[in-house]
């Protein structure tokens, strides 16, 4: 008998050379990690294929028939083992590369098989790689002479194709009245299939060896799966039982009940990532009082009444009104600001800050680099005009008596509003009073390093939380469960919305023609080339000679170039000429993806676009647009494109909506790969549920969680007990989730 912390070592089947295996490469040590392993998908193995039936599509076929005869091919290395397995309607051979001694001692060319694996094709005829291969048991004749059955029109059309002699007449004995369109699954007839490495493989451990460990281990649990949610809960909802689950998660009983296993598992799952968050937010509420800030004085009304250039847009209105209420209600605000990129967050920051003026706090504008800092800075300074609201500026290159002046005035409470990049977290950095913290454009800020800011003052300051990569809702509700969320949905009127293209690369003398055209009406073009980590040199030399080719084509005009490893002073050298017009056309890399604003800039060049995420390809669309122009965005590729690459470049030319266009981004490549995830030190090691595919099921747990944490507050009612334990062991073994406390 065995039980879920024992060393997965000893089960039968595994031993140490297995052991060490499953542990380095998959991370388990004992039968329970082993049990949480799940299948990343199922296979049905009620259908077999004849071999005449295969093309080269199929993922997988199942076949039933009898080797003729062994054969050893190939010298040293690619040597192999090659049986021709045939089942009177064609032959497909069966290769082994390892194993081959193994292989011919244990399968004969007399026993039926039943063999499983993918078909490629190979001089003119399909063979199967390692593949899986046993005798069939009782259920097979049933389950092939229902396939067979199915099989009896296609038969009628091969028949003058000249087919082999029948090995296995199964047709003779097929069932004479036609089968139900989708007969019920035998029991076993989904198999699980597990992911393996590339090792795993080597050492002969694929996917099918630990299938079978897993189902002698199954078989031998000395005690059914505890249940790991409240009683209460899984009744109301009518869930599966945590067994039940366990169990026909790794071998269904059938499709329905495979379903049913998931949902409760992925609403499991979810529920405590959301327990966690939620109970995160409430302890905090809890534990802080939050700065009142109840005057409205000078600094706002005066600024309000005579220095704002423009009218506020409805939905800017809305949000300050949502952030002001926030302040004066006693508690911290913890707040994430929504909106599409040129939507006016800036202001909306700008007016929050003086808020916090008229109530004799200061405020720390935090940005993600260098030039986003000092266009901050500037955009500020300018908007405030002749107002005494003091705005300095705390970057890595403010050095020496400059940086010791603003640390004194900040300290002695002098500086009102202080504009920095991550340099203002550093511990020597101290506020008078501060009571507002601004992060803008900020994906890449987790919860803990949010509350790093706080130490800050005595009272923890208010947090917004600004970002212009829209993330979807999911996303937001487990990235930044914990606070609550305002939207901008509106953009400031008369802006025309801009013009997206997609083209090849080989047509560059029609792009060129336009470029040229916009330049020759005295507008501003952006270049940007692709820079990804792994490969940043050759990006830098792609972006050089991009630059050489640019001047080349362009010959009348002065082009800046700036990427991430300039120097922060030369950059901003660079970037300043461009936005004093002083060239035309600026060649880059995505380090100018965010914030920067020139809006005499009315096309965006995108090269290589195909290497881009949505959400940054969107992103750097809204550098231009800005002005009263018509803008144009043009998504550079080459003509090979993936099927998903293709749709993701379509969503672009489609879409101008940020929101719309994280959704879709989220749907085609997963919350894996979205921007900023990895960084966020999330729980985004969901192991089953999927957060581009579940967001019911999310909306589901963050609701039951919620509604736990309001009925349960002390966390001692003796019917949920399952839950706070199981949140308190899920915290020891997901670091990401105790960095929240
Ligand atoms: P983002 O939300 O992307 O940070 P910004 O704050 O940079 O956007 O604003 C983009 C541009 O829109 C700026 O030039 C800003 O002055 C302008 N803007 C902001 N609010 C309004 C408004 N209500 N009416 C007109 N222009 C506005
Ligand atoms: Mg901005």
């Amino acid at each position: 008998m065995l039980t879920l912390d024992q060393d997965i070592t000893y089960v039968p089947g595994v031993g140490p050379r297995r052991a060490e295996l499953l542990n380095k490469e998959l991370g388990i040590r004992t039968v329970g990690d082993l049990l949480d392993y799940f299948p990343y998908k199922y296979v049905d193995r009620s259908r077999f294929y004849r071999i005449a039936e295969i093309n080269g599509t199929m993922p997988y076929v199942q076949l039933y028939g009898q080797i003729l005869s062994f054969e050893s091919e190939g010298e040293g290395r690619g040597r192999r083992l090659v049986a021709h397995f045939g089942d009177g309607t064609g032959i497909v051979d069966l290769v082994w590369f390892q194993g081959a001694k193994y292989i011919a001692k244990t399968y004969d060319t007399r026993t039926p098989y039943v063999v499983f694996g993918k078909p490629q094709p190979y001089h003119g005829r399909y063979n199967i790689a390692h593949p899986e291969i046993e005798k069939p048991d009782s259920s097979v004749a049933e389950m092939v002479r229902r396939s067979a059955f199915e099989q009896q029109l296609f038969d009628r059309q091969q028949a003058s194709a000249g087919v082999e002699q029948e090995l296995f007449p199964t047709t003779d004995d097929a069932p004479a009245a036609p089968e139900p369109q989708h007969p019920a699954q035998p029991h076993s007839a989904l198999r699980p299939a597990y992911n393996t490495t590339e090792r795993m493989k080597r050492g002969m451990m694929q996917s099918n060896v630990l299938s079978r460990i897993v189902s002698h281990v199954l078989s031998q649990l000395a005690a059914p799966f505890e249940e790991t949610l409240p009683a209460s809960l899984v009744e109301r909802l009518k869930l599966m039982s945590h067994d039940e689950a366990m169990r026909n998660i790794h071998f269904p009983a059938s499709a329905d009940s495979l379903r049913r296993a998931q949902s409760r598992l992925k609403f499991e799952e979810l529920f405590y990532v959301q327990l966690n968050i939620l109970r995160y937010a409430k302890a905090r509420d809890r534990k802080y009082r939050g700065l009142v800030f109840s005057r409205v004085g000078d600094a706002f009304n005066g600024f309000y009444f005579h220095h704002l250039p423009f009218q506020l847009t409805n939905a800017q209105k809305r949000v300050i009104r949502e952030i002001r209420t926030d302040m004066g209600s006693g508690r911290q605000m913890n707040r994430l600001l929504q909106g599409d990129v040129g939507c006016g967050k800036t202001l909306v920051a700008l007016m929050c800050a003086l808020l916090a003026v008229d109530n004799g706090c200061q405020t720390c504008i935090m940005a993600p680099t260098e030039i986003l800092a000092e266009q901050h800075l500037a955009t500020l300074r300018q908007l405030l005009g002749d107002m005494p609201v003091r705005v300095e500026l705390l970057t890595g290159s403010v050095k020496g008596k400059a940086r010791k002046r603003i640390l004194d005035d900040l300290q002695a409470g002098h500086v009102h509003i202080l504009v920095g990049t991550h340099a203002v977290i550093e511990e020597n950095v101290l506020f008078a009073h501060l009571g507002l913290v601004v992060i803008d454009e900020q994906h890449r800020f987790g919860v803990a390093q949010r509350a790093r800011l706080w130490q800050k003052n005595v009272v923890p300051p208010h947090v917004l939380v600004m970002t212009a990569t829209p993330i979807p809702r999911t996303l937001a509700m487990t990235l930044y469960g914990d606070l609550d969320v305002s939207v901008i949905d509106e953009l400031p009127p008369g802006r025309k919305p801009i013009r997206t293209i997609h083209q090849f690369d080989a047509h560059r003398r029609t792009l060129n023609e336009h470029i040229r055209r916009q330049i020759q009406l005295g507008r501003q073009v952006y270049i940007v080339y692709p820079l990804i980590k792994e490969s940043e040199k050759m990006d830098i030399k792609n972006l050089e000679a991009g630059f050489a080719q640019v001047k080349t084509d362009f010959p009348e005009c002065s082009v800046s170039m700036v990427h991430g490893k300039l120097k922060p002073a030369e950059k901003d050298a660079e970037m300043q000429r461009f936005v004093r017009g002083e060239t035309q056309i600026m060649v880059a890399t995505t380090v100018i993806e965010v914030g920067v604003n020139v809006p005499n800039a009315s096309v965006m060049v995108i090269e290589n676009a195909e290497r881009f995420g949505l959400s940054q390809l969107h992103q750097l669309r809204g550098r231009v647009g800005r002005g009263a122009e018509q803008s144009f965005c043009i998504l550079v590729t080459k003509y090979q494109l993936s099927d998903v690459t293709r749709k993701r470049i379509q969503v672009m030319v489609d879409s101008n909506d940020g929101f719309e266009i994280a959704e879709q981004d989220l749907k085609l490549r997963g919350p894996g790969d979205l921007e900023g995830t990895q960084q966020s030190g999330m729980a985004f090691n969901l192991r089953i549920a999927n957060l581009a595919k579940d967001g019911i099921l999310l909306q589901m747990a963050r609701n039951e969680a919620a509604a736990l944490l309001d009925a349960d507050p002390a966390e001692n009612h003796p019917e949920n007990a399952v839950a706070w334990q199981r949140l308190q062991q899920l915290r020891k073994t997901h670091v990401d989730w105790s960095a929240i406390s």
